[in-house]
């Protein structure tokens, strides 16, 4: 399993998060301010707009 630390753009509280395998994570559940989290429309997860990691997705 590998975690990436995910920044909230709405409170900028970071958390762990585990990147699936294989797919995308389109939304998460900040810990910080309770909100769902949804990836922006040009993005493909939250784990690219948020983390310092990339999903295990390619990318062009
Ligand atoms: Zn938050």
């Amino acid at each position: 399993m590998t975690l990436a630390n995910i920044k909230c753009p709405e409170c900028k509280h970071v958390q762990k998060i585990e990147i699936p395998k294989g797919s995308c994570l389109p939304f998460y559940k900040c810990d910080g301010c309770k909100k769902v989290i949804f990836a922006p429309k040009n993005i493909c997860c939250v784990i690219c707009a948020y983390s310092d990691k990339k999903c295990p997705v390619a990318h062009n």
